[in-house]
């Protein structure tokens, strides 16, 4: 008997453009600033309490919702970061990375024909995950040129069966930020609709210039309506070890839970343990705008020395630079640019177009700047090379 036919539920995808590059960049020996991962190792204090978690005997499955004190200890963060509080008994729970977290969420609160609105360019599991929901991806672009949100353009996306919202800050691609005043705009949009917010924060300890991460909930009134997740890979420079956070109110709680239950139960023991025992202190996350900004600053000035033109970056561990007035490059598409950099002068970015489901150039590049000083020095004398 032949095997079935599987027809494919989504039909769009394919490699991730991350993977593409970071395997092209490997050929070339190219600098990766593609791909977004730190180059160096996390905090040997981290690596012990792991290991003590795994000696101690922290192997077996944790509860389902998460390391009781691991939920404490995210409950005590936020709210001594946020002024808003989470019960770590019905408001939190730790995921395998946020990733799972989006998916957990969509699949949660998304219905067969629901619209959910994306803002473009964004990560690009979210309209996968909206398509496996059964639901339809509604995609606003953000602002071309500046990466504004458009709340005009969001609020005409707005029909009877808008089910959600998905908002990335800090953000990727793109490095902005939303204010609280983005924020007050939204939950005026949405004020009168039920509509949820789903909030990717992962770069929450990624927001530069002395200016605060505004979470979701800086408008007390999102609160009730909205997901709030965030990644330890990041803010500990663990990107492989995949725990991530959900802080959502105790009804949508429930609901995330019983996905969450069925889809991977619980994520990793030793970990969650670990990464408890070592939120004690608080100065690595504390310290993290700082470190990233030297990262930012170095990157970003030395760029300035470069035919690139580097685009403003509030936060995330990304920058976008624009090639148009590059003339080797401006006639290439933003993959066509990518790829030829690797090749030629042997850096690695990412095309911002991977960001978006319709083709939409703006001749911009993403670099990760999550490298060791080194990594970051000889990109830019590769990049100097550009005429
Ligand atoms: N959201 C955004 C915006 C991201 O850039 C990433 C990083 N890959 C994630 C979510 C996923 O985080 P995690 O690795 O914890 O799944
Ligand atoms: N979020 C990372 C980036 O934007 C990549 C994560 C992945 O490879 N899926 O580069």
């Amino acid at each position: 008997m032949n095997a079935p036919e599987l027809e494919t539920k989504l039909p769009k995808v394919g490699t991730t453009i991350f993977s593409l590059m970071s395997a092209l960049a490997a050929k070339h020996r190219a600098v990766n600033l593609g791909q977004g991962f730190p180059d160096f190792d996390c905090d040997p204090k981290l690596i012990d309490a792991v290991s003590v978690a795994m000696q101690s005997g922290h192997n077996q499955y944790p509860l389902m919702a998460g390391n009781p004190r691991l939920r404490e200890r995210v409950s005590a963060k936020f709210e001594s970061i946020h002024g808003v509080r989470y019960d770590a008994v019905n408001e939190i729970t730790i995921t395998s990375g946020a990733t799972q977290a989006i998916l957990s969420a969509i699949l949660a609160v998304v219905r067969a024909g629901d619209e959910v609105i994306v803002l473009e360019p964004c990560y690009d599991s979210y309209m996968p995950n909206i398509e496996l929901a059964g639901g339809v991806a509604v995609p606003v672009h953000l602002k071309h040129g500046t990466f504004e949100p458009d709340f005009d353009a969001i609020a005409k996306a707005i029909t009877p069966k808008t089910r959600a919202i998905i908002v990335n800050t800090p953000h990727n691609p793109s490095g902005r930020t939303w204010t609280r005043t983005h924020w007050q705009t939204l939950a005026d949009i949405i004020a009168s609709r039920d509509i949820f917010v789903i909030s990717d924060e992962v770069y929450e300890h990624m927001v530069f210039d002395g200016k605060p991460h505004e979470s979701a909930v800086c408008v007390p009134s999102l609160r009730d309506r909205t997901f709030v997740i965030s990644s330890f890979g990041k803010t500990f420079h663990v990107t492989g070890w995949k725990i991530g956070t959900v802080c959502a109110p105790a009804p949508l709680t429930a609901e995330f839970r019983k996905v969450h239950q069925y889809t991977v139960f619980t994520a990793n023991s030793a970990m969650q343990e670990g990464i408890a025992s070592y939120l004690a202190d608080p100065k690595p996350y504390l310290e993290l705008p700082a470190f990233y900004q030297a990262k930012r600053d170095r990157f970003v000035a030395a760029l300035a020395s470069t035919p690139l033109r580097a685009l403003a970056c509030e936060g995330s561990y990304f920058v976008c630079a624009n090639y148009e007035d590059v003339p080797t490059l401006r006639d290439l598409n933003e993959r066509e640019c990518a790829e030829w950099m690797t090749r030629e002068i042997g850096v690695t970015p990412i095309p911002v177009s991977a960001f978006y489901s319709t083709p939409t150039e703006q001749r911009t590049i993403r670099f990760c700047f999550a490298k060791k000083d080194a990594t970051l020095d000889e990109a830019i004398k590769r990049i100097s090379s550009l005429v």
